[in-house]
């Protein structure tokens, strides 16, 4: 399996020149990528400008990051020409990688709005560096300029920065460093295509975690009705684990429980409730086992939840 680590680069409606498309607010102009092997040694480049199609103007925040001229891109192919080639490119075996999760998002934008193949029919495993840097040098929540962090890891600069093949060179550069396998196992899901049935959903257990992505629901009764969304089953044994803590909500986007299993102790199950492209609600279900104390701090923080809930009833009834 190789490793496509690729970068875009788009142009949006410049204000008041162009109407924007609602299903294409950014219209990719350039790929660039490398591949690498497995051992991440670099054996391929892809670097291709395109010529566009709808935003025929560049807007000001396009063209002080990317560098790009109009002219130039008009010397390109249309998208869904540099789309097929950069495909054949990829071949058929192989993981994307970006700076961030939003590349892999517009580039299936982009195809759909030229009617092409999907790339995929359900969510797509794939690796978000900036993440893994985040879990790899920092605190696993902040997020860093690709440029902060080649910086900050010493990387030489030998090819200026904001053109589509120099990203994604740098962050295989960074992506390279990352050796630690706990930070090699948080893979990220896109779900631009979401399950289509409950067949389709995705259930993938790691090492330290597992991973469930549901199909489709109307809204978020629906989903937190559904149980093969709520049910808490152990992943190292597959059996059924005892709830211990009940499903419970800080703010009605985040679920937590806590089971237990007899074989495997402790497991705390976190369901996020996200909105879907078009329209509807689906679930990131993840569950990993956690110790006593662990549990407690979840125990204190649902009873303080209801305090609070309570106390702004009785507030609100005086
Ligand atoms: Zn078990």
């Amino acid at each position: 399996m190789n490793y496509i680590i690729f970068d875009l680069e788009w142009n949006q409606a410049s204000h008041g020149e162009e109407d924007r498309i609602e299903n294409l607010p950014f219209e990719i102009v350039e790929i660039g990528a490398v591949k690498l092997n497995e051992n991440r040694d670099m054996i391929g480049e892809f670097s291709k400008l395109i010529k566009p199609q709808v935003y025929h103007e560049m807007h000001f925040i396009t063209s002080r990051l990317v560098h790009l001229q109009m002219n130039e891109l008009e010397k390109g192919d249309t998208f869904p020409v540099v789309m097929k080639e950069f495909l054949e490119w990829c071949g058929d075996d192989c993981l994307f990688c970006t700076w961030g999760a939003l590349d892999l998002l517009e580039l299936q934008r982009n195809m759909a709005y030229y009617d092409m193949e999907p790339l995929s029919d359900g969510p797509i495993k794939f690796y978000d560096i900036q993440k893994l840097f985040s879990l790899a040098y920092e605190d696993g929540k902040s997020r860093k300029a690709l440029e902060d962090a080649i910086d900050m890891m010493n990387v030489r600069k030998d090819i200026p920065f904001h053109r589509a093949f120099s990203d994604a060179y740098y962050t295989a550069k960074i992506f390279d460093k990352i050796e630690d396998p706990d930070v090699l196992e948080k893979y990220s899901f896109d779900t631009f295509n979401l399950p289509k049935s409950k067949d389709q959903e995705v259930h993938i257990v790691f090492n330290s975690y597992d991973k469930y992505i549901s199909r489709l629901f109307d809204n978020r009764k629906d989903l937190m009705n559904d149980k093969s969304v709520t049910q808490t089953i152990c992943y190292k044994c597959n059996k059924p684990a005892k709830r211990k803590v009940g499903w419970f909500t800080p703010n009605g986007k985040h679920y937590y429980a806590v089971s237990s299993c007899f074989r495997h102790g402790l497991m705390k199950s976190k369901i996020r409730v996200r909105k879907a492209d078009g329209g509807g609600v689906f679930a990131v279900k993840t569950d990993k086992y956690i110790t006593k104390e662990e549990m407690k701090k979840l125990i204190d923080k649902r009873d303080e939840i209801k305090l609070q809930k309570q106390l702004k009833k009785e507030g609100s009834s005086n």
